[in-house]
């Protein structure tokens, strides 16, 4: 029995060498001195991942795990924040705003277009008295990301903190952490980098570190409190025990990524093929601009289920594609091609099944998956 492709938007495959990583003998994380060292080398591989000088710091727990602590770290209690609404990412990071006792003040916009920054622009000029404001890279549910780019910069113009999710993102699509004026970027361990989950990473700028450590109130959390993690290496001195396996594969992980400098090409050249095979096939994309190149969210054909294709995908040919929740529910699937799983053989196979399954389904494709996306992936 192979083992499964599992093509979902994150987690991803991980490799053999990470793997091999995340067995490698153990020491005292909290007193061996060259762990120290260890972790301070992975933060800078992060660096050179984000382009940035920035201070970055590793937090120990899944990618949501880096949104509620710039928010828990960020917010005292009436702040206003800005939430860059236009996915279901953007709404969700209102939720943690709200949690810490912020004002969520929301920017929404149409879930199938990128967030104009012109339109952004025409609002702050009418209300930016926000402390900060959160900004999704990628939204993963839709398959759409946002001009980050321009975005932030429009709000530092403003005086306002830019918190960038970009767990989906970063390493499978451009990110200047430090050109683009992001102040913290966060990342996760288990998409483009293509590590097991259960990790967060974060660049924190010199405005944002001013903002979590002159507060009034002290930062009500102790997990999501960033500010514990200041001096960590100045004092050689962890909040709690470090998961040193999963740092040795997250470190793994981001050598091999940065060894990959065609990475960004990749996801491009890939992610096109994927759209325009999909296209060619008279199959529709959620959004109508703006296309991610690390995940594709394809509408559902009229008549099929969306749990019947993934059941099919998975049982016939033993690939994994994933669905959608919340209001994307039942109306999209998504075929991930990020990190690992961006690789021409493992998309191809992936377009093959799909072709087969949706046709046995009675879906009518205008053209061949796989035929088109290889014809595209090869230039
Ligand atoms: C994956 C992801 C996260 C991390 O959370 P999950 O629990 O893995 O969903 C956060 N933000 C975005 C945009 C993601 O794609």
């Amino acid at each position: 029995m192979h083992e499964i492709l599992i093509m979902t938007p994150g987690p991803t495959y991980v490799s053999e060498r990470v793997r091999q990583a995340l067995a490698r003998p153990i020491t005292n994380p909290d007193l061996d001195p060259d762990f120290y060292e260890f972790y301070k080398e992975t933060a800078r591989q992060l660096q050179k991942l984000l382009a940035t000088k920035n201070d970055v710091l590793i937090l120990n727990g899944e990618g949501i795990l880096g949104l509620e602590a710039a928010c828990a770290s960020l917010i005292e209690p009436g702040d206003r924040v800005l939430c860059l609404e236009n996915g279901i990412f953007g709404r969700g990071f209102g939720d943690f705003v709200k949690m810490y006792g912020g004002e969520a003040v929301y920017f929404t916009r149409d879930y199938r277009q990128p967030i104009s920054p012109e339109e952004l622009q025409e609002f702050l000029e009418q209300d930016s008295d926000f402390k900060f404001a959160t900004v999704v890279h990628c939204e993963t549910p839709s398959g759409l990301v946002n001009p980050v780019r321009e975005l932030c910069p429009v709000l530092k113009k403003f005086g306002i903190l830019t918190v960038v999710d970009s767990v989906s993102a970063i390493g499978g699509e451009p990110l200047l952490v430090d050109q683009w004026k992001i102040d913290i970027a966060l990342g996760g361990s288990q998409k483009c980098l293509s590590a097991p989950p259960g990790l967060t990473f974060l660049s924190i700028s010199a405005d944002a570190w001013k903002a979590v450590l002159n507060r009034k109130k002290p930062i009500a959390a102790f997990y999501c409190n960033l500010a514990l993690w200041k001096k960590w290496y100045e004092e050689k001195w962890f909040p709690y025990t470090q998961p040193i396996s999963d740092i040795y594969g997250l470190r793994e992980a981001v050598d091999l990524l940065l060894q990959d400098e065609s990475r960004l090409e990749r996801h491009r050249v890939l992610g096109e093929a994927v759209r325009g095979a999909l296209l060619a096939a008279g199959l529709k994309l959620y959004p109508v601009e703006g296309f991610a190149n690390t995940v594709s969210a394809v509408q559902v054909p009229e008549g099929v289920k969306v749990e019947t294709i993934l059941e099919a995908m998975l049982k016939k040919h033993r690939i994994m594609l994933a669905g959608a929740f919340d209001v994307l529910a039942g109306k999209v699937f998504r075929i991930g091609h990020m990190g690992e799983n961006c690789r021409e053989d493992k998309l191809y196979l992936t377009m093959k099944a799909l072709d087969q399954v949706l046709r046995e389904l009675g879906v009518s494709l205008s053209a061949s998956l796989p035929l088109e996306f290889i014809a595209r992936a090869g230039k």
